[in-house]
């Protein structure tokens, strides 16, 4: 199995990065990846390490042979696993705990037998995610630290080991990165980090040709979900939403009035982050709904 190691960072998504690694439609490949501080935090009271290089950084990029602009590039995450540690660490100015965050505090977790052991009371099961997942962008390069419509750092906690993400393609061989894995994170990430790890993520990558799918979007064994990221939360609802109900009256033959309405009743629309520079927020809709209507998702 191909293996992209560490050393293959990158802090923008970007048509112009060099790929780390070449493979085919197909095949199943292995990123392991830093965490989000560049795993330069080793101590919650000294400095740094001061190698650090990037704030938020992915491995990659990944060129997958065959994938071309307008193509849909889907992966299935096959398996996650994070170090025995993790870290969260505050950031003041960040909303909404800006009202006492004064500084960077950073507190070190130690993970075992599957749980993080939060307190001498409390230890919470693991539910790794992928932070920032994404292909390198149309137009402008992207950093590491902000979502968009090529994916990035939506902070989805649906973006879990069993789903398949679906994402756009707009540079020959889609350039395909991740990173910024989290044990654990809630819907929000509302003190601007989750549990941030270390860690190796397996995909299998598969290049979808002349297919219309409102990407970024995510399915796992019960729903379907558009993933949008705008300045605002209520923009955010707004893309999110459309996106859906625009698959639904191409898909499923409803008129459109009457996808409203459906989604008035089985889309439900979710936080997924608040802290970074965009907001984003996802459409749950369940696969039973689609199936009803012969939808099957490529
Ligand atoms: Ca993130
Ligand atoms: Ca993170």
């Amino acid at each position: 199995m191909l293996v992209i190691e560490r050393d293959y960072a990158v802090g923008v998504m970007s048509a112009n990065n060099a790929p780390a690694a070449h493979c085919k439609d197909g095949d199943i490949v292995e990123f392991v990846t830093r965490d989000c501080f560049d795993d330069c935090i080793v101590s919650e009271t000294g400095p740094m390490l001061p190698h650090k290089q990037f704030s938020n950084p992915v491995i990659g990029p990944l060129y997958i042979e065959g994938a071309e602009p307008g193509d849909v590039l889907k992966v299935d995450i096959l398996k996650m696993e994070v170090a025995d540690t993790g870290i969260i660490r505050t950031t003041p100015g960040c909303a909404p705990f800006d009202d006492i965050v004064t500084e960077k505090l950073p507190r070190i977790y130690q993970i075992r037998d599957n749980k993080i052991i939060f307190d001498d009371k409390l230890s919470l099961d693991l539910d790794i995610m992928i932070g920032c997942i994404g292909t390198a962008p149309a137009g402008e390069d992207i950093d590491t630290k902000t979502p968009g419509k090529h994916g990035g750092n939506m902070d989805c906690r649906k973006i879990t080991q069993g789903c398949s993400l679906y994402l756009p393609v707009t540079t020959p061989g889609a350039l395909f990165c991740l990173g910024d894995l989290h044990a654990k994170m809630a819907d929000g990430e509302v003190a601007s980090c989750g549990m941030e790890c270390r860690g190796r993520v397996q995909v299998q990558v598969h290049v979808l040709k002349n297919v219309d799918l409102p990407t970024p979007m995510v399915v796992d064994d019960t729903h379907m979900m558009t993933i949008q990221s705008e300045p605002t939360l209520d923009e955010a609802s707004v893309t999110a939403s459309r996106a859906m109900r625009d698959f639904l009256v191409k898909s499923c033959g409803l008129d459109s009035i009457g996808a409203c309405m459906l989604l008035s009743l089985v889309g439900d629309l979710i936080v997924c982050q608040i802290v970074d520079p965009l907001m984003t927020v996802r459409m749950e809709v369940p696969l039973d709904v689609l199936a009803t209507y012969g939808v099957k998702l490529p």
